[in-house]
C-alpha cells in the first residue's frame, strides 16, 4: 500500500466519477456545442451566483487567462508573496500579459486590506498602473490556511475604492467553505473572477473553472484559444467535474480531519521544530538542524508514505479523497517509530 501525500491531484477517478464520464454526451467545445461542458459551465455560474464560467484544463490557465483579461502590459499586479499564481506558474504573469507584480508580506499566505491599500500606486505617469489585486484561499504555501471573509470584504473595498479588479485564486476554495461553513455565492458576490480547481480535493482527473460576467468570460474564451486551451469532445472531464461538485464537496471535512490527527502526530517529534496551523487538507512542517526536509521524505519513502520537500527544511503533505482511514492510522503508527 503506497500511501500518497503528494499532493490532492494524485487522485484517480472512483467507480461511480468514471461512470458519470463514460455516459456523457458531448460535442465540440471550441463550437460551443459541448452538452456536459454546458451543463458543467451553468452549474458552476448558478452555485457561485455568477454571470458564466469557463472549462479550462488547468488552474494555472485559468488564473493565467483571467490576469490576461484585467490586465494590459506595465500594470502591476498585488499578491502574497507566496502566491500560486507568482511562485509556481512559470513567470506567467511576466510571460503572459507583460505585467509586474507587487508582492506583500502575508500571514501565511494572506494579506490585509492595509497593505493593499498602502502598496497601490498613485496616478503618475512614472509609476508602474496597479490593476488588480489576487488573493489565494486556501493558500497552498500558507499551509492551507484561509481568510476570513470579513478581511476579504475589506480588501474588495479598496479595489472599488481604487478601480482595481479583484480575482481569486481559488483551486481549494471548497476546503475553505465547508471549514468556515461558508457559500460559494459569499465569494461570488465580491470577486470579478474566482478560478476553482476540480483536479485538487475534489478528486476530477483534470479540469478548472473560471467565473465572471459575461462580457469577461467571452473575452476568457478569446484567450483561452489563443493559449491552446480550445478543447473538442472534452465533455467527458466535465461530466467528472459535474460529479465532484455534486458528490465530494461536503465529503472534504473528512480530509481535514486526517489532516489534523496526522499533525498532531507529527507536533510531537523531537526532530520538527514547528509546524503551521492545520485548518484544511495541507500539513507544512519544518525540521530541526537534526534532519534535512529531503532526507525525512526518502525515509519516510522507504515506508511507502509519500511526501513533498517544498524547502530544504520543510516539507508538506497534503490529504485528499485517495487516503482512507487505515492510511492515516499507519502513517500515526509510522511517524511514531520514527
Ligand atoms: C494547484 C494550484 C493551482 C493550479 O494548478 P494546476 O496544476 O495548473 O491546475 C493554482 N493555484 C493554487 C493555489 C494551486 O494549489
Amino acid at each position: 500500500m503506497i500511501i500518497d501525500f503528494r499532493s490532492d491531484t494524485v487522485t484517480k477517478p472512483t467507480p461511480a466519477m468514471k461512470e458519470a464520464m463514460m455516459n456523457a454526451p458531448v460535442g465540440d467545445d471550441v463550437f460551443g456545442e459541448d452538452p456536459s461542458i454546458n451543463e458543467l459551465q451553468n452549474l458552476a455560474a448558478e452555485m457561485f451566483g455568477m454571470e458564466a464560467a469557463l472549462f479550462c484544463p488547468s488552474g494555472t490557465m485559468t488564473n493565467q487567462i483571467a490576469i490576461k483579461c484585467h490586465t494590459q502590459p506595465g500594470d502591476e499586479v498585488i499578491c502574497d508573496e507566496n502566491a500560486h499564481v507568482y511562485q509556481y506558474e512559470g513567470g506567467g504573469i511576466a510571460f503572459n500579459s507583460g505585467a509586474s507584480v507587487k508582492l506583500l508580506p502575508g500571514d501565511l499566505g494572506r494579506i490585509t486590506a492595509g497593505q493593499v491599500l498602502s502598496v497601490i500606486n498613485p496616478d503618475d505617469v512614472h509609476r508602474a498602473h496597479s490593476s488588480l489585486v489576487c488573493l489565494e484561499n486556501t493558500s497552498n504555501r500558507g499551509g492551507g490556511s484561509c481568510y476570513d471573509y470579513e478581511e476579504i470584504k475589506r480588501i474588495q473595498k479598496v479595489c472599488k475604492d481604487n478601480n482595481l479588479k479583484f480575482h481569486l485564486d481559488g483551486a481549494r476554495l471548497f476546503n475553505a467553505l465547508v471549514l468556515k461553513n461558508e457559500t460559494p455565492k459569499q465569494y461570488g458576490e465580491l470577486f470579478d473572477s474566482i478560478s476553482i480547481c476540480l483536479s485538487k480535493s475534489l478528486g476530477c482527473p483534470v479540469g478548472s473553472l473560471l467565473l465572471g460576467k459575461k462580457d469577461f468570460i467571452k473575452k476568457a474564451k478569446r484567450v483561452r484559444k489563443v493559449f491552446g486551451g480550445g478543447m473538442r469532445q472534452a465533455g467527458f472531464l466535465a461530466a467528472a467535474g459535474m460529479y465532484a461538485l455534486k458528490n465530494n464537496i461536503n465529503r472534504l471535512s473528512e480530509d481535514h480531519a486526517h489532516a489534523r490527527q496526522i499533525a498532531e502526530a507529527i507536533s510531537k517529534k523531537v526532530f520538527v521544530k514547528k509546524i503551521l496551523p492545520v485548518e484544511t487538507n495541507i500539513i507544512i512542517f519544518e525540521l530541526n538542524d537534526s534532519v534535512s526536509a529531503p532526507a525525512l521524505v526518502t525515509k519516510l519513502k522507504e515506508h511507502n508514505i509519500l511526501g513533498y520537500a517544498i524547502s530544504s527544511s520543510r516539507v508538506r503533505l497534503v490529504i485528499h479523497l485517495d487516503i482512507s482511514k487505515e492510511m492515516v492510522d499507519k502513517t500515526i503508527t509510522t511517524f511514531k517509530t520514527l
